[in-house]
């Protein structure tokens, strides 16, 4: 029978060159040393299986070799190359600190370091998974680390950098190793199967390179397994079924029929998967991932993103254009939720079942808020009904200044507020513009409208009988979709109404049960007017201008409201002209001070006394 293993380790890199994926690295270290600039402690940082080990080894190789290569390679033939292919060198000592982390591994390895080569230029360390390495063990070497002999060179290899005391970091050149991407892995796994005349399809690698997560070792790992399973016929269907991957298609089958709201075929097609032996986390991953190479493909940018087996990616486009970006982003979002709920969830099928019944009927869901997005914007271009704000011109009177007689009562301009723009709506008289709405004045009495030919006067009303007035049509027009209110202009601050708003605000807080210290403070306030905008109350005691502070949001409201202007504002003052003032001298010194103190209190001079104290 001839049984064939691909094996990791037969498939090592034996030269920086055959690295995969890890070309910024190799480059460097050929680079150092063909400048013999080699640092003394190097440290690889990197996910596992991405070569750091074997880029310690070659490196440990290269630099003995006694036949370096002008392009910094190691020349394999040599006595040292050779020993070291064999695994036979006394020059590499490498020590697993997972397994050996105590002080003691660590003094026995500073010990070896104080011999000389035998032969060979570098004694090279190797520490893997130096992160393990316990704190006292750390110090025990950090002196070595320091000042190794000219002729060591240590290597510290670690999946978690993070994890490194910043001391050995400082002391170290940091390399940090990349993922190996998919198509890195694939390639090479290529390499090997044509090398060892292995059929296997470019489908299937590409599958085992996904598998891999950028770990050569377990790429060429399940290739091993693989290639003995299948007897080295290596194709997508029987590569799946080794590694437990759900086939595309299913994922294409369920999509379509959640996006039809086929929610039984739905249901029955999970059911199969599930038969099939496929665990519900395992789906609602699936089907993420398989959502996000969708959505990835739905940009041509980001469509080098797609994860999937050559072949597939028309497949995916496909079902990118047809699916909407705001279904598949809302779907993820769903599937994420229930795998995070999934380890809780008693019945884990249930579960996955809520899911899709869920993404079953998500898309009615975006449907309906599209929908409703669309109406509204329809509305507003149909109907030329843009937001605007149309006042009818004054051409009353300003205000009257303050303190003046009025002779004439204070003109209020009348403005339509509404969505629609009245230049807009087709009028049928002419004469329309000129009309003021009598009801207006019915609902607010201070409200009047003044005309451009005719300026109002106290007691006319404008109304053209007879024609339809402004609103009624407004409102005919615009039915009621649109709010029109009237809206009143401020009016400035006047006492007589101010005190009456006041008294109107005490009464409320009497009725309401507010304090009767409160509803005293605001009898004995004495309003003055600063200007249009602004009054001052004046009260006799701090506590006083506090309890008025307090209400002050729910009075200014009454006040702006009554007013109608909310720039409105007051400040509360102390009046200070008949505060008690109490004298106290002047002090030149401490002492004097003290001494006043003191024939005050004369506690003061016991406490001085008794603790000894010095006034300074
Ligand atoms: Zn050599």
């Amino acid at each position: 029978m001839d049984k064939f293993i691909v094996s990791a380790r037969k498939y090592r890199p034996q030269t920086f060159d055959t690295v995969v994926g890890q070309s910024h690295i190799t480059t460097t270290l050929k680079n150092a040393i063909k400048n013999n600039q080699l640092a003394h402690a190097f440290l690889f940082c990197g996910p596992r299986g991405v070569g750091k080990t074997t880029c310690a080894r070659i490196l440990a190789k290269t630099i003995n070799c006694l036949n370096l290569q002008p392009d910094g390679e190691a020349c394999d033939t040599c006595s040292s190359c050779k020993s070291f292919n064999d695994g036979a060198s006394l020059n590499i000592h490498e020590l697993d600190a997972a397994s050996n982390n105590s002080v003691d591994d660590i003094r026995q390895l500073v010990e070896q370091v104080r011999f000389a080569p035998q032969a060979g230029k570098y004694k090279i360390y190797i520490v893997d998974e130096v992160h393990m390495l316990s704190a006292s063990a750390f110090n025990a070497f950090l002196k070595t680390l320091e000042e190794p002999p000219s002729y060591a060179i240590f290597i510290l290899a670690t999946t978690e950098k993070h994890k490194i005391l910043p001391t050995i970091l400082s002391r170290c050149q940091i390399f940090d190793f990349k993922r190996i991407t998919n198509n890195d892995t694939a390639q090479h796994l290529q390499e090997i199967v044509d090398k060892e005349h292995i059929k296997a399809d470019k489908a299937s690698l590409q599958i085992i390179a996904q598998k891999s997560e950028g770990c050569m070792r377990d790429a060429l790992s399940i290739l091993d397994k693989i290639v003995s399973f299948t007897n080295g016929e290596v194709n997508y269907q029987n590569t799946i079924d080794n590694l437990n991957i759900l086939d595309h298609d299913y994922y294409f089958k369920l999509l379509s029929s959640l996006q039809q709201q086929d929610l039984a075929s739905a249901l029955l097609l999970y059911n199969e998967i599930n038969s099939k032996g496929f665990e519900g986390d395992t789906v609602l991953n699936g089907f993420a991932e398989f959502l996000r190479n969708i959505l990835v493909c739905k940009d041509p940018k980001a469509a080098q993103l797609l994860d999937v087996v050559e072949g597939m990616q028309e497949k995916y486009f496909a079902t990118a254009t047809t699916t909407n970006a705001s279904y598949l982003v809302a779907a993820l979002n769903i599937l994420n939720d229930a795998e995070m709920g999934y380890k809780m969830a008693r019945n884990k099928k249930l579960h996955v079942e809520f899911a899709l019944i869920k993404l079953n009927f998500l898309q009615q869901a975006i449907d309906l808020t599209v929908d409703n997005g669309q109406i509204v914007k329809k509305k507003r271009i149909d109907g030329a009904v843009a937001i605007s704000y149309k006042p009818i011109k004054s051409v009353g009177q300003p205000l009257t200044p303050k303190g003046e007689q009025k002779i004439v009562p204070q003109a209020a301009v009348l403005k339509i507020e509404s969505d629609v723009n009245v230049q807009s709506l087709k009028v049928e008289e002419p004469e329309l513009k000129h009309i003021t709405a009598q009801q207006f004045n019915n609902t607010t009495p201070t409200a009047k409208l003044q005309t451009q030919e005719k300026p109002a006067t106290k007691n006319e009303s404008l109304t053209s009988t007879g024609k339809k007035d402004l609103l009624s049509i407004l409102k005919q027009k615009a039915g009621d979709k649109y709010i029109v209110q009237e809206v009143r202009e401020a009016e400035p601050i006047e006492l007589e109404k101010l005190q009456s708003c006041i008294a109107q605000y005490i009464a409320e807080l009497e009725k309401t049960g507010g304090k009767i210290t409160t509803v005293n403070n605001f009898r004995m306030a004495v309003v003055t007017i600063e200007n249009d905008i602004s009054f001052k109350m004046m009260v006799p005691t701090l506590t006083a201008s506090r309890t008025i502070d307090q209400e002050r949001t729910m009075f200014l409201d009454l006040i702006k409201k009554t007013f109608n202007n909310p720039a409105i504002s007051f400040a509360v003052e102390v009046d200070e002209s008949d505060a008690i003032e109490i004298e106290v001298p002047k002090f030149s010194n401490s002492r004097e001070r003290y001494e006043y103190i003191a024939s005050l209190y004369p506690m003061v001079r016991e406490l001085k006394e008794t603790l000894k104290l010095d006034v300074s």
